[in-house]
């Protein structure tokens, strides 16, 4: 059931404060994206002013959501101002909104909203459901808990996020609750197909073209139970393709039969290697991802390491490894 306590104490923060900054993770997805512009679009109906940012561009499939230009990328247009209120959205720690800290005034109120079982509770006020399948569903029930209007423009923002977290309502975290919300959403004039085409089906000329180069580095190892990814500095270049464009790779690893976990380790930018995992029944690996640095859920997590492919690779598959057998035992 749903926190009322920890709702009200959201919805409070939201009508105490004037003026917000709403953050949510790097290399955002759609429930990071769909979260941060929800939480915009609720402080409009609020009558609060806010600036909607991010460190780093977000990726532009998410371009159809309400609000999408009023996202700033940090990295790019860095802030003059300092924020007495912030939201943290889909954030699991502070490292993961990025270089954002100057933007924090000194005794700066931090909501935090999430629902990664790693997280580490950074914010002033905890808005942590673990049993949510997104952070948009959170946002569901504050919305709800808040008295805010479900206009369309919001019901899209959160169905992106509802979406894509449960990989179009297919991953186990696709509990009733989420199509009872889902149904709900629809019914405020979200077309189901039309998000589903921008967010899953659709993909660029140039994530095939890496894809292709991926799938050449395929490998099967500790028995058929481990399958993994490499893309290096060079597909990307090959491929003209972007960071974003090479998004759901470790998809083809998990999937395969037999496989337990699935790597893939995507270096965009020489000596930073973006490790994600999915695991099948056995193992967490959000726990080792934490181990690693990251963190995320126990079927989806990861983590960014620095240094060599090579050394990154030797120290994710021992730390799979021993997850794999100590499972075995
Ligand atoms: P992905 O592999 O698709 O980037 O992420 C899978 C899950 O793990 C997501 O829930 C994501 O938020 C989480 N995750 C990925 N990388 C990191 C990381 O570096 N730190 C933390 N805390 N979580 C991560
Ligand atoms: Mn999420």
């Amino acid at each position: 059931m749903i926190d009322k306590n920890g709702v009200m104490e959201a919805a409070r923060f939201m009508a105490e404060h004037d003026r917000f900054l709403v953050l949510s993770h790097v290399n955002p997805d759609g429930d990071a994206t769909g979260s941060a512009l929800a939480v915009a679009l609720m402080l409009e109906q609020l009558g609060k002013s806010y600036i909607v940012a991010n460190e780093g561009e977000t990726p532009e499939k998410f371009s159809f959501l309400p609000r999408f230009d009023r996202l700033r990328d940090l990295a790019r247009e860095p802030l003059e101002e300092t924020f007495e209120a912030v939201i943290a959205v889909d954030c699991a720690d502070r490292s993961r909104m990025g270089q954002v800290a100057p933007y924090f005034a000194p005794q700066a109120a931090v909501l935090n909203i999430d629902h990664h079982p790693t997280n580490d509770l950074f914010g002033t006020i905890n808005l942590i459901r673990t049993d949510a399948a997104a952070t948009a569903e959170i946002l569901f029930e504050l919305a709800e808990a808040a008295g805010i209007a479900f206009t369309q423009e919001l019901a899209l923002c959160i169905y992106t996020g509802l979406l894509t977290d449960t990989g179009g309502f297919r991953y186990s975290n696709t509990s009733p609750r989420v199509l009872e919300i889902a149904s709900k959403l629809l019914s405020f004039g979200v077309s189901p197909g039309e998000v589903a085409e921008r967010c899953l089906e659709e993909i660029t000329y140039a994530h095939v073209k890496i894809l292709r180069r991926a799938l050449q580095t395929l490998t099967l190892s500790h028995d058929g139970q481990i399958a993994s990814i490499t893309v290096v500095p060079e597909d990307f270049a090959e491929a003209g393709a972007e960071r974003e464009d090479a998004g759901g790779l470790v998809n083809y690893c998990r999937n395969i039969e037999g496989v337990e976990v699935g790597i893939s380790f995507v270096e965009a930018e020489k000596g930073i290697v973006k490790v994600s995992m999915r695991a099948r029944d056995r193992v967490d690996v959000s726990a080792i991802a934490k181990e690693l640095g990251g963190g995320g859920h126990a079927k989806a997590a990861g983590c960014t390491m620095r240094g060599e492919m090579s050394a990154v690779q030797e120290q994710v598959f021992r730390t799979v490894e021993r997850a794999l057998g100590s499972e075995q035992q």
